[in-house]
């Protein structure tokens, strides 16, 4: 079959990634930025905040009602959180994968909890898991104005 006019997978997708309080404090900011930089992923918004409960628990909001929801919220609030939009093919899904399972002990050597962490509330990092939550928290996170329009020098390296 013939895909030369397939357009594919957008090179424009976009998905949240927060570094948690746990992964500030363990010095591990530039460890997991190198990650998705290296991969191919472009960064196009970052900040630091450490988030009220309004915002956490908007965050969390599909987990309200859950055991964890109280502590997973404080925690949230605790400490600085690394905000990022990466922009990229497939990055919402392939994030997840370079992030690893919810519970680091069933995380794979390689992804980031499989390689830095333990237990499931020191989990470290936070990556949409879809289009529309992807869509929701970059919304909830950052103003548009915070997100840079740019093209990559090395576009065309990544992508063929
Ligand atoms: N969490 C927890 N205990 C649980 C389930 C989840 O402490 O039993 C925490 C964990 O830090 C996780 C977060 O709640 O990252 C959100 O849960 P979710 O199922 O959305 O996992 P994720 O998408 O972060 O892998």
């Amino acid at each position: 079959s013939n895909h030369a006019f397939a357009a594919g997978p957008s090179t424009k997708e976009r998905s949240f990634i927060a570094i948690k309080p746990d992964g500030v404090h363990r010095g591990m900011i530039s460890n997991i930025i190198s990650r998705f930089e290296q991969k191919g992923y472009k960064l196009v918004g970052i900040k630091v905040i450490v988030p009220g409960m309004d915002l956490a628990k908007a965050h969390y909001a599909e987990h309200e009602g859950k055991p964890f929801f109280n502590k997973l919220t404080s925690f949230l609030t605790s400490g600085p959180v690394v905000a990022m939009v990466w922009e990229g093919k497939e990055v919402i899904k392939y994030g997840r994968t370079m992030i690893g399972a919810t519970n680091p002990l069933a995380s794979a050597p390689g992804t980031i909890r499989g390689d830095f962490c333990v237990d499931m509330g020191r989990n470290m990092i936070h990556g949409s898991d879809g289009p529309e939550s992807a869509q929701r928290e970059i919304a909830l996170w950052f103003q548009p104005s915070e997100i840079a329009e740019y093209e990559s020098a090395t576009q065309s390296w990544v992508y063929e």
